[in-house]
């Protein structure tokens, strides 16, 4: 009998939100606290070495050995005082997740006990065993060192009792293993790019910074109903499961009264959260049942990373303790709306221009216009590679899928940048312009602030959307790591701007004026990618038809998704920009494929163990206790009140021996499928063969599982059901 289901059921009526005890009154006392930020850099280090790390910081100096220790002490010190005991280099490795490794402080003492040691060698370097990590071919097992080094950009932080350090990951023949170490090149590419390119407007820029504000979407459920289902155990997501009769129709969640519950995991998640120096900024219901967001406030690109990194970490840790298990999976239900990342993402100088808001003259408005067009060539030249950056196995349930941006990549622009852009093309010439068309042109363009001050229009169904003075990338995975996105963006936009700076400057030499340079560079630029402009509905069938007559692509197929990586384009600009070398690009993707490959025989093996040791025997009880109440039938009645009476019962008995069989049959058909697709070599067609093969037999199995759920006895079914899922809480 379906003991645990109903075991957990009963905890239920017992759960009280658990009070959260706030640390101190004022979110600022305390905010940072657990961060090695520049305050206690100051009053830690000694003058010396707290300019040399400020410098790495700001200018990408290197430390040398002599800075590395003093900072060491330093760091050991204020950590110490704030009840670590151990350390570990901090990393993100090509899993869903970080790393760490945990060394206490200790060496030995001269006279035999020990003592509290901290080094800058140990600060600076590391050299786990790497062998164990996804290296796509890399690394291979006999030469399995791979070492971390320190990234000064992200400050140390506290977390339980440990010092973590963020660190990149190479192997030992110095190819990337991380997320960390091309993102930090990609923002570097960006960088010098776009000065570059500002240096058109204003001398004054000689730094510009990638931003990036993410908002994690996330679900929770009962952490007793979640322990009942193996199959969110395993795979973060429902395999199985028939609609709830109430799910999200009556749209009532969405901003929706917080949950007391809920409400006071939010705020431990916060305040925990603050002290890493977090700037949580938004919590809000989202549209499932069950669903919530959480949205700090922005910060530089790689910051803000390892931000969301550790937030999704302690989010798992949290919802413990207010009995609640997190779910980070972009599509944990089916038939109600998934989770993702929107990625809002802008480039900002030193002199503190957003190079993403318009301006107050022509002048700036031109630099944002300038930055606006090569943002969205940038897209369509390179929509295969950015879409090949946030497809997974988990995220093609939601790209494509009615709820979330589809597969095809474009861009909304709202009605006022996009008028902007038409007025461009209309109005420069390619002959010389007279001073006259130019001012009315400049006149213009000056006037946008105004207009985009009003421009409210706003579509949450483009996958990559101007939001008014950034864009967001929509079609980021809730459970993705945001570098993935972040690299591929940053790069081919470095890419785009270095071309425009190449393209203004050859006019330039031909005797044609900067300004006019720009705009006729600009114009030929928006004639080039008008087909990737749309501010139409992302989600409908029209958009998809005419978006195959404008020639962009559609790809929904994960395996096929990936190649964008490997097109002579996408290397051209990763090994151009010095982000990736071929090894490391043939390694990513070959990481990606076997991730795709292994998620799908995960799933595959947990569908067919609970579909035959859960689901069939539990038909059959039922079923036999109907064929017993049919046998009573026959006894008690007479044969014609009997055939009037036991119709209805045979058919139930006949159309679960049908789901049985067929269940059974599919199970042994998959299990045939993944046996043929493992003795597959490469890698690229192991998935492909995944893909083909294997994976339709989740949704075909699942049918006739949820169609027995719909029929046996609530009694019988073993596992905790939609509506019980998704709305206890
Ligand atoms: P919405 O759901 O309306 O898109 P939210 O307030 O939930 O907006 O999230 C918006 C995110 O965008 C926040 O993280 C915010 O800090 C960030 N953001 C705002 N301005 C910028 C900017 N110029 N560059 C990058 N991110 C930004
Ligand atoms: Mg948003």
């Amino acid at each position: 009998m379906a003991t645990l289901r109903f075991k957990a059921l009963e905890t239920l009526s017992s759960r009280k939100p658990i009070s959260v005890k706030r640390e101190e009154n004022l979110t600022s006392d305390y905010y940072g606290m657990l961060v090695f930020d520049r305050p206690k850099m100051k009053k830690y280090l000694s003058k010396e070495s707290f300019k040399g790390i400020v410098d790495a910081i700001d200018n990408g100096t290197t430390i040398d050995r002599k800075i590395a220790d003093q900072v060491a002490i330093g760091m050991k010190a204020w950590a110490m005082e704030n009840g670590a005991t151990h350390y570990t280099h901090w990393f993100h490795p090509l899993t869903d997740g970080t790393a760490e490794k945990h060394d206490a402080f200790i060496d030995h003492s001269e006279l035999g006990g020990v003592v509290e040691a901290f080094s800058g060698k140990l600060l600076a370097q590391q050299e786990p065993d790497a062998s164990s990590f996804p290296s796509g071919g890399i690394r291979n097992t006999f030469e399995a060192r791979g070492y971390t080094a320190w990234d000064v950009s992200s400050p140390a932080f506290i977390v339980g009792t440990t010092l973590s350090i963020p660190t990149v990951f190479i192997s030992y023949t110095g190819e990337a293993l991380d997320y960390k170490a091309p993102l930090l090149k990609a923002l570097n590419a960006v960088d010098k790019a776009a000065v570059e390119v500002c240096q058109f407007f204003d001398k004054n820029v000689t730094q510009v910074t990638a931003n990036l504000g993410w908002e994690q979407e996330y679900f929770l459920v009962d952490e007793a109903l979640y322990f009942a289902r193996p199959d969110l155990i395993l795979t973060g997501r429902t395999l199985m499961g028939h609609s709830s009769a109430k799910d999200q129709q009556l749209e009532d969640h969405y901003f929706g009264s917080i949950p007391e519950r809920v409400g006071m995991f939010m705020q431990d998640l916060e305040n925990e959260a603050y002290k890493l120096g977090i700037p949580c900024k938004t919590r809000h219901n989202e549209v499932a049942p069950n669903q919530f967001e959480l949205a700090p406030i922005f910060e530089e690109v790689n910051l803000a990373n390892d931000h969301n990194q550790l937030v999704m970490d302690l989010m798992a840790k949290i919802a413990r303790h207010h009995g609640f298990c997190v779910l980070l999976h972009e599509k944990p239900f089916a038939g109600i709306n998934g989770s993702g990342k929107h990625n809002n993402w802008s480039l900002s100088t030193n002199t503190g221009v957003n190079l993403y808001s318009p301006g107050k003259n022509p002048k700036t408005n031109l630099q944002f216009l300038t930055f606006i067009v090569n943002t969205i060539k940038a897209v369509y030249d390179n929509q295969d590679l950015l879409r090949a950056s946030i497809v997974s196995a988990s995220n093609s349930h939601r790209l494509g899928a009615n709820e979330a941006p589809p597969a095809i990549i474009s861009s909304f622009l709202g009605t006022e940048v996009n008028r902007m852009l038409d007025l461009l093309v209309e109005n420069v010439n390619d002959r010389k312009m007279t001073p006259d068309e130019k001012t009315s042109l400049k006149l213009n363009i000056g006037r946008i602030p105004e207009i985009l001050l009003d421009n409210t229009d706003r579509n949450r169904t483009s996958p990559f959307a101007f939001t008014g003075n950034r864009f967001e990338f929509r079609a980021v995975g809730s459970s993705a790591n945001c570098a993935s996105a972040m690299i591929a963006l940053n790069s081919v936009v470095a890419a785009q701007l270095i071309n425009f700076k190449k393209d203004v400057d050859a006019l330039i030499e031909k005797d044609i004026k900067k300004d006019e340079a720009i705009f006729q560079v600009l114009k030929k630029y928006i004639i080039e990618c008008k087909a990737v402009r749309f501010d139409g509905n992302g989600y409908s069938q029209e958009w998809a038809e005419e978006a195959e007559r404008r020639g962009l692509t559609n790809i929904k197929n994960v395996p096929e998704a990936l190649e964008a990586y490997l097109t002579d384009k996408s290397r051209a600009i990763f090994e151009g920009l010095g982000i990736f070398n071929p090894i490391e690009i043939e390694a990513r993707v070959e990481v990606e494929f076997e991730k795709f490959m292994k998620k799908i025989q995960i799933e595959s093996r947990v569908l067919g163990d609970i579909a035959i040791n859960h689901i069939v025997p539990t038909a059959i009880s039922y079923q036999t206790s109907l064929i017993d109440n049919v046998r009573g039938l026959k006894e008690i009645f007479s044969e014609e009140e009997f055939k009037e009476l036991a119709g209805a019962r045979l058919d139930l008995i006949r159309k679960i021996s049908g789901h049985i069989s067929t269940i059974k049959a599919q199970v042994s058909e998959m299990t045939e499928a993944r046996k043929v697709a493992n003795l597959i070599e490469h890698g690229k067609d192991k998935a492909y063969a995944y893909d083909v093969s294997v994976r339709p037999y989740l949704s075909t199995i699942r049918y006739h599982i949820d169609k027995l759920e719909e029929v046996v006895d609530n009694e019988y079914w073993p596992l905790p059901k939609y509506r019980e899922l998704l709305f206890t809480r």
